[in-house]
């Protein structure tokens, strides 16, 4: 066997922050050989009794999964998830209609986050660090300053630091005081507030294996099931529209306005109370690049990269790039020089491109949901799917479903827009039992069918 080169000789990583990425990133190292220590503000969300946070279900889609396949937790995480065939959007008037994608569950922060952190304990060469926040670094040294809850201090030096501290990133600020880092964050208008509709009889309140989506223009409420048969709303609203109710008839009055069916569900009286337990959070969408400092330090997940989350991307894009990093581990022998100028070149562009798709959901979700266009173009984008699948593929497809880079599968969506808008043609026969659907481009019938509609859109 060939001896290990230098570059193999076993190194320390820091992994700042351990949420849902910087758990991950832990096994990923860990798996490859390296000493690594994972260092987390917070105590051990294991022990604890309260935890304080963000949404607490999200939706696990394809990069996430292969990410955690790698570490073998794809099926230990899935499994404690709630799978998820289809969007159900909500009209006005109660009524509900599936759109369906393909395989996608339902996951919950939590456990998910207790388990990565389990499974990262289960190498010898892993350790982890609570209630160790990060108060300064240095890139220059790959020296870290640490300070815990009784005001004591710890200096750690390590090989490699990883920045998974999330949006508001303590490593990511060092950065800014270099020269030629590029950064700009947005907050958008909107805020979020969690609501939770409880089963009914024991049982979920509506459909579980669905987003249940309520678009009202510049509102959206979606649904997400969990685990105990609860879902947790999550309202989408202006700030100064959220601060336009302050009382709980006022909040009944908005929702009998605009989710009527979703009162009985909730519960009006849960309903005045819930709205006022937590003010709306912010949401906010950072870009920034280059992702490292010359082979000390690199940025992942959130600190890197924080999305507004109208794609359901967030997440799986910071899975994806733990998977991409040590792809790239491998392909230059953990020649760290290399290996952080080569990731920042791969994936800035990706996570940059998945940031700009999910600002422009933002505005998707909340207006063209409810468009016969929007739904149109949505069932010509799956219908010729259908017919070429190797040609046509659907933006959410390509972004939920498979591994494409994210800035190829914008590219590949604005080609397909070019080609599809002006040259395929439906026309559609009604007789009295049957449909006959013909797709043509220009003059040429490309395909016809005999069937009912539904059975194929
Ligand atoms: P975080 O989860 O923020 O973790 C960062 C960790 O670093 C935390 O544990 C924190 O305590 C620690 N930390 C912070 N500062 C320090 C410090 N100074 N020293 C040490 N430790 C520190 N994504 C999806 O893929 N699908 C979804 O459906 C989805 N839905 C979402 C819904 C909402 C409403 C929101 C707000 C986000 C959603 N996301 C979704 C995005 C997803 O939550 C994030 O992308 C993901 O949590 C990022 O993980 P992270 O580990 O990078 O950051």
């Amino acid at each position: 066997m060939e001896e290990p080169s230098d570059n193999r000789q076993k190194k320390v990583v820091a992994v700042v922050g351990g949420g849902l990425v910087g758990a991950l990133n832990a096994c990923f190292f860990a798996k490859r050989g390296l000493d690594v220590e994972v260092f987390e503000s917070r105590e051990d969300i294991r022990q604890a009794k309260v935890v304080k946070g963000r949404s607490i279900n999200l939706a696990l889609s394809h990069r996430g999964r292969q990410a955690l396949k790698h570490v073998g937790m794809e099926e230990k995480i899935v499994s404690q998830g709630i799978p998820m065939h289809a969007r159900m959007i909500h009209s006005l008037n109660g009524k509900q209609s599936p759109i369906p994608y393909g395989k996608k569950s339902q996951v919950n922060r939590l456990p998910a986050t207790y388990k990565l952190t389990n499974h990262s304990e289960t190498y010898p060469n892993a350790k982890l660090n609570f209630d160790h926040k990060l108060q300064d670094w240095s890139a220059e040294k790959g020296l870290m300053t640490f300070v815990r809850s009784d005001g004591t201090k710890e200096h750690i030096q390590a090989d490699l630091i990883v920045g998974c501290d999330g949006a508001f990133s303590a490593i990511r600020k060092q950065f800014l005081r270099r020269s030629r880092f590029n950064y700009s964050q947005t907050y958008i208008p909107h805020g979020y507030m969690e609501l939770t509709m409880p089963p009914i009889n024991g049982e979920f309140a509506m459909k579980p294996n669905y987003l249940h989506i309520w678009p009202r223009n510049t509102f959206m409420m979606i649904a997400l099931p969990n685990l105990d048969k609860t879902f947790t709303c999550t309202l989408f609203m202006p700030f100064d529209e959220f601060e336009k109710i302050t009382t709980g008839d006022q909040v009944i009055e908005f929702f009998q306005k605009c989710f009527p069916d979703s009162i009985p569900l909730i519960g009006a009286d849960a309903l005045r109370e819930d709205y006022f337990r937590l003010p709306a959070q912010a949401m906010v969408s950072v870009k920034c690049s280059p992702y490292h400092i010359g082979d000390k330090c690199v940025l992942m997940g959130d600190a890197a990269h924080a999305v507004v989350p109208f794609y359901g991307q967030g997440m799986n894009a910071g899975f994806e790039d733990c998977i991409v990093f040590d792809e790239i581990m491998e392909q230059f022998n953990e020649d760290l020089a290399a290996v952080l100028a080569e990731y920042s070149r791969v994936r800035v562009p990706d996570d940059h491109a998945i940031a700009d798709l999910a600002m422009y959901n933002y505005v998707e979700m909340r207006a063209h949901v409810n468009s016969k266009w929007f739904l149109f173009r949505k069932h010509v984008d799956n219908i010729l799917h259908f017919v070429m699948p190797k040609t046509i593929i659907p933006l959410y497809t390509m972004v939920t479903f498979t591994r494409t880079r994210y800035h190829k599968a914008v590219e590949r969506w604005q080609w397909q827009d070019k080609v599809n808008t002006p040259t395929f043609y439906f026309l559609k026969y009604k007789t009295k039992s049957k449909t006959l659907l013909l797709i043509m481009q220009n003059k040429r019938v490309l395909k016809t069918w005999q069937s009912s509609l539904s059975e194929m859109i």
